[in-house]
């Protein structure tokens, strides 16, 4: 059953909806299967391992063993912050990031709907993982990007599986608006995180923490917010686990936005149950990019709910944390990831998160994803004639 989260209307499992059509609301699967936590544990280490929470025929799964991702303890950088610190690494994902997970789900979905071309809008990695997802499942696919606007590996990505590649003169919420209409019109089957069965493969993210961590839920879990889908997820995952009896305790669910893209946190320090959206959103986390982000009514639920938090971070602390985190732990992520533990950094240094938290970051994306950022990033590999004099000279420093 697909449920509006205002009104309570009811749909159709088969119907293909995006929006409730009494309220306008968004929707959200209804999932609470009756099943044992001792059935996972003999199965390979995939989303799917989970996959009776996943309303989709079983059959017809589209998987590129997605999921199943690191979750590694970081005792240096847990040390410095005074938190016991695991680092959730999405970018272990087929195409490089949490995305697969909904992809994974939303193509199931489509070929079970029997819909010939899928489409999104995107920042980048939604269309890298549908143009993958689509191309397996033999559909057709057309996405919508912001020109200018996204990283070249992304890009590679959607343009080398094979997808119709669209380029936007506008910001990725303008593209979502455009894409959306034609979903509406019946052109395409929408596969934006407004459709609910991307959630539903994104909330194995919080399945597989508790479940990492030995089935305890962490005290909180902190990630980068842009459209707002994911941390949604998350908190359904966790709570549907919760449901069945898997976890007696809840984290507190921690969104950090983008100083230049931040309507939810400006929602949370109002205290206000909705948003307003942000007319031209900037930061160099490209991925999180975003005014209006479709999910916020969950995702302001998920946050208040839990106890959660909202803060911003500047693009140089981004941009700091991102090296940070390469360089202390060896994990290399994309900037809007970054925010995560940027976010982190700040909320202990104002002590709004205690010290020995256990805290999860989840790192949303693959540092190559964004190659130009990390290039400019760094200084300039020197050129030297291949001569063990002149080689041992810049070694040495002498
Ligand atoms: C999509 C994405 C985000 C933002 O997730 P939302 O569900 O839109 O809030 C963050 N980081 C990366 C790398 C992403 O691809
Ligand atoms: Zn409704």
């Amino acid at each position: 059953m697909i449920r509006c989260i205002s009104c309570g209307a009811e749909y159709a499992l088969d119907e293909i909806i995006y929006t409730c059509k009494e309220c306008g609301s968004i929707l959200e699967v209804e999932c609470s299967p009756d099943v044992s936590k001792d059935v996972f544990s003999c199965r390979k280490s995939t989303m799917w391992k989970y996959k009776e929470f996943m309303p989709v025929d079983q059959s017809k799964i589209v998987s590129l063993e997605e999921g199943g991702t690191p979750f590694v303890r970081c005792q240096k950088l847990g040390e410095d912050l005074g938190v016991d610190l695991y680092v959730k690494v999405e970018g272990s994902n087929p195409t490089g990031s949490f995305k697969d997970r909904g992809m994974s789900v939303g193509i199931t979905k489509a070929v079970e709907l029997g819909v010939d071309t899928v489409g999104c809008a995107s920042t980048g990695n939604t269309s890298a993982s549908l143009a993958a997802y689509a191309a397996r499942a033999g559909k057709r696919c057309v996405v919508l990007l912001p020109a200018g606007k996204v990283a070249l590996g992304k890009l590679a990505q959607a343009m080398f599986h094979g997808a119709d590649v669209i380029s936007i003169k506008g910001n990725f919420d303008e593209a979502l608006e455009a894409i959306t209409a034609l979903a509406l019109q019946g052109q395409l089957y929408l596969l934006n995180s407004v459709n609910p069965f991307r959630l539903e493969g994104q909330k194995s993210i919080g399945f597989e923490i508790v479940d990492d961590l030995g089935w305890q839920s962490p005290d909180r879990i902190i990630l980068p917010v842009g459209n707002a889908g994911n941390i949604s997820a998350i908190w359904k995952g966790v709570n549907e686990f919760y449901n069945a009896g898997f976890i007696d305790e809840l984290p507190m669910m921690t969104g950090i936005q983008a100083e230049g893209a931040a309507p939810i946190y400006n929602a949370v320090k109002n205290g206000k149950k909705d948003i307003i959206p942000v007319e031209n959103p900037e930061t160099v986390a490209t991925a999180i990019r975003i005014g209006a982000p479709v999910s916020a009514t969950k995702a302001l639920r998920a946050i208040y709910d839990s106890n959660g938090l909202a803060e911003t971070v500047t693009d140089d602390e981004i941009l700091n944390a991102q090296k940070l985190l390469a360089r202390t732990e060896g994990i290399g992520v994309e900037p809007a990831s970054a925010a995560s533990i940027a976010g982190l950094k700040k909320l202990v240094e104002t002590g709004k998160v205690d010290k020995g938290e256990k805290v999860v970051c989840i790192v949303t994306g693959h540092l190559l994803k964004d190659p130009n950022t990390a290039i400019n990033a760094c200084e300039k590999p020197v050129e030297v004639e291949a001569d063990i004099n002149a080689l041992s000279r810049i070694i040495t420093g002498k």
